[in-house]
């Protein structure tokens, strides 16, 4: 690539970063790195109804939580600032002029009611989709049919008005997308775009290209949402007599829902239990909160693993990546164009990965901080001794505690239904045998273990299968959880056989 790499991330701040963004930003970054370019934070905050106090923030907090930092930003700074359009409204005015000046833009003094009356009018006229445009534009008022005096009476008056694009009647509008290869659009099918508001604020497509511009911006790398607009953008870019240095666009495929069936959605993640944003969110206005993939327990490592393949594929069978590594392979060549689906199992996976990578001494951190949470008293050893024997099992670091949790208090009652169940006759017989015999297993580890009781129970000839529940039941006090063998090695040999004779001296007998 011979000019310099000048990539954007350009959020607008409407409630939480959605995990589509996280990936655009991700694959903007590692586009931007590879080629020892930049990238810029861009906040696309002109659509000041759908502000939402918080959500810049978010984003903010949520990029330096994945380690993906930016060059250029609000609050980095940088030689081509602001980088909050509400803050640029300036420079997006000029261009707004020279448009106006030449003929490409108009004014338009129509009010709700008038578009309304227009479409129905369309409607009625069977046009499915009614616009304003080539040839609905000479009904309207506007700066085309009414007087140069009549429209500065009107502006003087203080009436109202927008400025809206006019798109040729017939041109063909090419851009060669770098995901989806040729797009072929005619002018007939966009209509007049908005391109400032009433209240001076320009809209997205303007100030997303008049930016892109000034900021220098080389690939416009960005979900497959925006595809729709981009004709319009190079429409834009040629009026305002940039098409030389128009950027290249690359755009990301859809996340899907996991079995394919449309588009990933917020409802769908929730009811199904997991997070599709970073981190945490509570709506300030509405109270709303979404799960976040940092409280769940993920790891960053893991989630920019997880994103990086929801698009992109290396062309190799290697699925661990770190960033480094990332950096190295990516090429915007090798993103796909059809939708990917987005399968939580997948991200759970490299969660696992990465926390089996972690050094014990990090992950006793977070065991030793769960007991300290509940006022447990936990010491290192125990809680080192805990981690590494379930250092394979876990998901989330949470696991460590809620797998655990047992090894820190004697059960004080026992479930009711099992007791009544399963602690009788040949159950207790065989918890007695074994509770006289656990002495004598030497390397006290879940699989030595299990060879013991399996051998002891076998030669009482006692089912294996009759026992177990009973043995959960005097070792925990429940009926179920993590591996019973597991539980043993990390109560060690005397609690276990405390627990054992607690058990049998305390629970009645049910025949
Ligand atoms: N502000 C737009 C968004 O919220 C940016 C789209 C673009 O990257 O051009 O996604």
């Amino acid at each position: 690539m011979n000019a310099e790499v000048r990539v954007r991330f350009a959020p607008s701040p409407t409630g939480a970063l959605h995990i589509g963004g996280v990936r655009t930003a991700l694959y903007n970054y590692l586009f931007a790195r590879k080629h020892h370019g930049k990238i810029i934070l861009r906040i696309e905050d002109t659509d000041q109804s759908r502000y939402v106090k918080g959500a810049e923030d978010y984003i903010t907090n949520a990029l330096q939580w994945l380690g993906l930092e930016v060059d250029e930003g609000p609050e980095q700074g940088g030689a081509y600032g602001p980088y909050r359009q509400s803050e640029r409204r300036e420079c997006y005015k000029k261009y707004v002029e020279k448009l106006l000046e030449e003929g490409k833009a108009y004014i338009a003094f129509d009010t709700p009611e008038e578009l309304d009356a227009m479409r129905e009018r369309l409607k009625a006229a069977k046009v499915h989709t009614p616009q304003y445009n080539a040839i609905t534009r000479v009904q309207m008022k506007n700066s085309i049919t009414l007087s140069e005096d009549e429209v500065q009476a009107r502006i003087k008056a203080g009436e109202p008005y927008v400025i809206r694009l006019k798109v040729p009647r017939k041109e063909e509008i090419r851009l060669n997308d770098l995901v989806r290869g040729w797009v072929m659009v005619h002018s007939s099918s966009i209509d007049d775009k908005v391109l400032m508001k009433s209240d001076g604020m320009p809209t997205y497509h303007l100030a997303n290209v008049v930016d892109d511009h000034l900021m220098k911006i080389s690939h416009v790398i960005r979900g497959e949402e925006w595809l729709p607009s981009a004709p319009l953008h190079v429409l834009l870019y040629k009026f305002l007599g940039w098409e030389k240095e128009m950027p290249q666009f690359a755009h990301l495929p859809l996340l899907l829902k996991s079995d394919g069936n449309g588009k990933l959605s917020k409802r769908d993640a929730e009811k199904q239990g997991f997070p599709i944003f970073p981190l945490q969110w509570r709506d300030p206005e509405t109270g709303e909160e979404l799960a976040g993939f940092r409280e769940a327990g993920y790891g960053p490592e893991a989630l920019i693993n997880f994103l990086a393949l929801l698009g992109w594929n290396p062309g190799t069978e290697q699925e661990i990546f770190d960033l480094e590594d990332l950096i190295r392979s990516f090429s915007i060549e090798r993103i796909g164009k059809s939708g990917i689906k987005f399968d939580i199992n997948k991200a759970k996976w490299f969660n696992q990965h990465y926390l089996r990578t972690t050094p014990d001494d990090r992950l006793t951190e977070y065991l030793l901080a769960a007991a300290r949470e509940r006022g447990v008293d936990c010491n290192r050893n125990k809680a080192i001794e805990i981690v590494s024997a379930l250092k394979e099992r876990v998901t989330f670091p949470q696991d460590f505690w809620e797998m655990s949790k047992f090894a820190f208090v004697r059960p004080e009652h026992y479930d009711e239904t099992l007791v009544r169940k399963k602690w009788k006759g040949e159950a207790i017989t065989g918890l007695d045998i074994i509770r006289k015999n656990l002495s004598e297993v030497e390397d006290f580890t879940a699989e030595s273990i299990k060879t013991a009781i399996t051998k002891i129970l076998d030669e009482a000839e006692i089912p294996l299968g009759k026992v177990m529940p009973g043995l959960r039941l005097a070792l925990t006090g429940l009926g179920s959880g993590p591996d019973l063998m597991m539980i043993m090695q990390i109560l060690g040999k005397n609690e276990a056989i405390t627990r054992l004779t607690l058990a049998l001296e305390n629970i009645e007998i049910k025949q």
